[in-house]
């Protein structure tokens, strides 16, 4: 059986090759016509020779997603791809293009376990964990389609990371090596829903990459109904590993918080949120929720303007650093999961 190549970290590689007789700069070489020049076929990898470049394949695949759909934002430019993977499930990944840099955001899981009410991707159920080579490929594939060059990733597509940390670590360290993407450690953010023990793990075995908890309501009762695995690791148990991880990365931590209207926009939720995260180097990311169709009692709906405004000065009188965030791509199909969705009818 054929296996794909970007499932494989450089070490593995290097004792794979080994095993076919070739020496480890090969692996250089391959991961450059990879991740340098998109080149995802060894028949067109020059400079091996016509029989390494079999050997390759009789082993090996390069297992680059298939593009479904591609919409690219008139106003930003954000681009958002649908793909779909060997096995005919598909994922979303998105290009966000700034001054200076353009981020990607990528998805880890099919689907997501999580089922957060004001999120399209949970809705459609949980099906499986990507691998690290389904991981990887989105970068990859996305920066040949659209022909830039990658700074910033953030694990905040589809799925939870944490929960498929081994693939999501892998990947990470894939991405950072210095023979293949080589993006800095500290270029690339995890965004979880919060799961205390991965919380640690994540500070000791990738200290330099950025977290980001998805905390979207400062009590037990609120975020109970918005955040369904809250039943499971509470807002305290949450906070306590983020101490923790801090404690042991010295990083700042970066909280996100959906904002949604007459839900969690009042002024004690804001003071109540001030109180928990005193202390710690926090930044709150304050997001206007992208209104999706809502399935329960709770209604989605954007917060009034000077809601927002208000919820945010509370926040800044109590010394907590925080944005509003800037919506890109609002004119395509911008929350996450809908893409996906829209497709599947
Ligand atoms: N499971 C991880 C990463 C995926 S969600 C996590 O929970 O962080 C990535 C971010 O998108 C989260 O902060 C999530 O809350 C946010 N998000 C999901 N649906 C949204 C919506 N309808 N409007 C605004 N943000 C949304």
């Amino acid at each position: 059986m054929r296996k794909n190549l970007l499932d494989f970290n450089y070490e593995e590689l290097v004792e794979e090759f080994g095993k076919l007789g070739l020496e480890k700069f090969r692996v250089d070489q391959v991961w450059d016509w990879i991740y340098k020049k998109k080149v995802f076929d060894f028949e067109a990898m020059t400079n091996l020779s016509k029989e390494n470049r079999s050997l390759l394949s009789e082993r090996f695949y390069i297992y680059i997603p298939e593009l479904l759909d591609m919409q690219i934002s008139a106003i930003d430019k954000t681009t958002k791809f649908l793909w779909k993977l060997e096995d005919g499930n598909t994922i979303e990944s998105v290009l966000l293009f700034h001054p200076d840099r353009v981020t990607a955001c990528i998805s880890t899981q099919v689907g997501c376990p999580a089922k957060c009410v004001f999120c399209a991707t949970g809705q459609s159920g949980f099906v499986r964990n990507l691998s690290a080579g389904e991981i990887v490929s989105q970068i990859i594939a996305m920066e040949s389609h659209r022909r830039v060059n990658i700074g910033n990733i953030v694990y905040m597509g589809m799925g939870e990371p944490l929960l498929n940390y081994i693939e999501v670590v892998k990947s990470v360290k894939i991405l950072n090596h210095k023979k293949g993407k080589n993006i800095s450690m500290r270029r690339i953010s995890i965004s979880t829903v919060g799961i205390p023990e991965k919380i640690i793990e994540l500070a000791n075995d990738l200290p330099e990459v950025k977290l980001a908890i998805s905390l979207h309501a400062p009590t037990n009762y609120k975020r109970d109904i918005i955040v369904p695995m809250n039943k499971k690791y509470s807002v305290e148990e949450i906070i306590h590993a983020a101490k923790e991880y801090q404690k042991i990365t010295k990083n700042r931590v970066t909280f996100e918080y959906i904002l949604i209207r007459e839900f969690n926009d009042f002024v004690d939720d804001a003071e109540k949120l001030a109180q928990l995260l005193k202390g710690m180097g926090a930044y709150v990311n304050l997001i206007p929720i992208n209104p999706i169709p809502s399935s329960g009692e709770l209604k989605l709906e954007r917060p009034h303007h000077w809601a927002i405004e208000r919820f945010k000065e509370v926040l800044d009188k109590h010394n907590i650093e925080n944005e509003i965030r800037k919506e890109k791509g609002t004119d395509i199909d911008a929350a996450c999961g809908q893409l996906r969705r829209r497709h599947k009818g």
